[in-house]
């Protein structure tokens, strides 16, 4: 069946935003130290906390937002279905019940919907920050939603 897409550039300077729930916030430390030089060629978004501890260990400038319960993964959800995000590198923590797990679950819906590339843990986001498309354009598909919007109301 051929679904109608639309394609949105990605710039080589991408626009990421970074989350790491409570017990995951050391991996993703680990992680973007290693990765720091990568991450201050592009543009950086976080929800509050884990944006406090990335931008003061790695003395790297990162937009901050709420604090993710507080609302900061809702404001990412919506930027991202205004086209102001192209990646979402978030370590949610699988082994916790947390109190805004309906935020959690719309920010990974909202991506899916607007096909952002999504990087869960390490090993995933290792293998996005080792993509060459990291530093080229990008031409994303994302579906056509108009009919979508068109749709009868009954
Ligand atoms: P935080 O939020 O960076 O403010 O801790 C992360 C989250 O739990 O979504």
């Amino acid at each position: 069946m051929k679904q109608h897409s639309v394609t949105i550039p990605m710039h080589a300077r991408k626009r990421i935003a970074l989350v790491a729930h409570d017990n995951k916030k050391k991996d993703l430390l680990d992680w973007a130290r290693f990765n720091r030089e990568n991450l201050a060629r592009h543009e950086l978004w976080a929800t509050g906390t884990t944006g406090q501890v990335l931008s003061t260990e790695l003395d790297l400038y990162i937009q901050p937002l709420q604090s993710g319960p507080l609302g900061g993964d809702q404001q990412l959800g919506a930027k991202i279905s205004v086209g102001e995000i192209d990646i979402l590198i978030f370590f949610w923590d699988p082994l916790a019940q947390l109190p805004h797990d309906p935020d959690v679950r719309a920010l990974l819906r909202l991506a899916a919907v607007w096909n952002i590339p999504v990087a869960t843990n390490r090993a995933s986001a290792d293998f996005l920050f080792s993509s060459p498309l990291m530093d080229s354009t990008y031409p994303r598909e994302v579906p056509d939603y108009e009919s979508y919007r068109q749709r009868d109301i009954p």
